[in-house]
């Protein structure tokens, strides 16, 4: 049966078509059959080579920034290079994705203040948003319009030390790092990171990919320190792990069509093929969770 976009919920279509972000380092190969991200064959602490093809559209000539078509079939006209400041660190300096439009590179800028400001010393790890004029991007089935960046958790030790790894860890369904003795999901700190994001006074979140139970144990720590009950409704809105990709190693933040771009395309076309893939690659991560996840 064909599928159409206009049958279903508006997020339940867009959770299925947009789960775009694997953890690097943990993909397997291939593009994900729910048209998520290609696999990363590179290893996790090697240089990132962030190569993008040319977009399939020419940009507007417009004299402003503008996000042209859909996360995972766009171009960047004019857009924004996040730079690094001591709250802003980027995963591969020397790499070529951390253009995106102004409204989603400012948005991680102040949320990265803010959560130092709260947190001194803590520092916001930003890998892939989009080329300097978007399009197709290695190891990525989306981010090609400048509305989506890849950013990594913030960690402390057994201490409760900020702790800065070389790459993005997965984190386990207690909060632990794998792979790094000692090392845990810093919840206070995500916590304050995704609640400058749902609440910034400009960019519109559509969307924060992570796995299950972070979101989980992220919700519990705002419900424990009393945060604010829209915002920790609108942080439930967002937070979602999709199909095909866990999103146990950092967060895929992807925020809504700038206002103002005309041109820009909120949700990525869903396929009868992508869809049916979602669904089959979904069955197997089940069957094979070893780990309880609490939702
Ligand atoms: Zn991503």
């Amino acid at each position: 049966m064909r599928f159409r976009l206009g049958s279903v919920p508006a997020l339940s279509a867009s959770v299925v078509a947009l789960a775009l972000c694997v953890a690097p380092g943990l993909e397997a190969k291939g593009k994900s059959q729910d048209g998520g991200e290609k696999s990363k064959p590179r290893a996790d602490s090697a240089p990132k080579k962030s190569k993008a093809a040319s977009p399939k559209r020419a940009p507007r000539r417009g004299k402003g920034s503008e996000s042209i078509g859909s996360p995972t079939d766009g171009a960047l006209h004019l857009g924004v290079r996040l730079s690094q400041s001591s709250a802003v660190k980027l995963r591969w300096p020397s790499g070529s994705a951390h253009f995106g439009t102004p409204e989603l590179v400012k948005m991680l800028k102040r949320g990265a203040s803010k959560v130092a400001t709260k947190y001194p010393g803590a520092v916001m790890v930003v890998g892939d948003i989009s080329a300097k004029e978007g399009g197709k991007l290695s190891g990525h089935a989306s981010h090609t319009s400048g509305r989506d960046a890849d950013v990594g958790f913030y960690y402390v030790d057994a201490k409760g030390r900020t702790v800065r790894p070389a790459r993005f860890l997965s984190v386990d369904w207690k909060g632990h790092a794998v792979g790094a003795a000692g090392v845990r999901f810093d919840v206070a700190r995500n916590w304050a990171m995704v609640q400058s994001w749902v609440t910034d006074p400009r960019a519109r979140v559509q969307h924060i990919f992570v796995a299950k139970h972070l979101r989980s144990m992220l919700l519990k720590h705002a419900t424990k320190i009393g945060a604010y009950l829209p915002v920790r409704h609108r942080a439930a809105i967002a937070m979602k792990q999709p199909s095909g990709a866990a999103h146990d190693n950092h967060f895929h933040v992807r925020i809504s069509c700038p206002r103002g771009d005309r041109e820009c395309v909120q949700h990525p076309r869903v396929t009868r093929s992508s869809k049916a893939g979602s669904k089959k690659k979904g069955r197997r991560q089940s069957a094979s969770r070893k780990a309880p996840t609490k939702s």
